[in-house]
């Protein structure tokens, strides 16, 4: 069983959309092994985001992510990296496939409803970022 860190942005749970989200996920057959709603400061929104920092948009993804409450979880699955990456679609809504969560929930690519770790090694380093071990049940 394979684990990915996933989060609904400030976006969707300020529009209300969590709970239709985290609804999804268990319907989508992923068990949540850890979840919590959090704030996430700006200094940990640049760290979390550190892949990025040369890009043009880090300070308004940064300023965005830190901009309210997020909801924080560890999901489980076969190939969940993947299957989570699948279930969210393309990072700009506009291209992605119908049904899934950005197609739904996303406004635009900048405030785009969801995250996903992009490979089981970035799953590990993301899921340790925001969990203690202790806290994955
Ligand atoms: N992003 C953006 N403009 C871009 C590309 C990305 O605002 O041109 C934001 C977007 O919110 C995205 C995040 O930066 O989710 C991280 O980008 P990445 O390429 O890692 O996309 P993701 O893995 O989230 O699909
Ligand atoms: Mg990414």
């Amino acid at each position: 069983m394979e684990r990915t860190y996933a989060m609904i942005k400030p976006d969707a749970v300020k529009a209300g959309n969590a709970g239709n989200i985290i609804a999804r996920i268990e319907t989508e057959g992923f068990k949540i092994a850890g979840m919590k709603r959090i704030r996430v400061s700006l200094a940990q929104a640049q760290a979390f985001y550190a892949v990025h920092k040369a890009r043009p948009f880090f300070g308004e993804l940064t300023e965005f992510l830190s901009s309210g409450p997020v909801v924080a979880m560890v999901l489980e699955k076969d190939n969940a990296v993947k299957a989570w990456r699948d279930l969210m679609g393309a990072t700009n809504p506009a291209q992605a496939e119908a049904n899934t969560i950005r197609k739904l929930y996303a406004k635009s690519i900048g405030e785009n409803a969801a995250h996903g770790s992009d490979a089981p090694e970035t799953a590990a380093e993301e899921i340790s970022f925001f969990f203690a071990a202790a806290e994955l049940v």
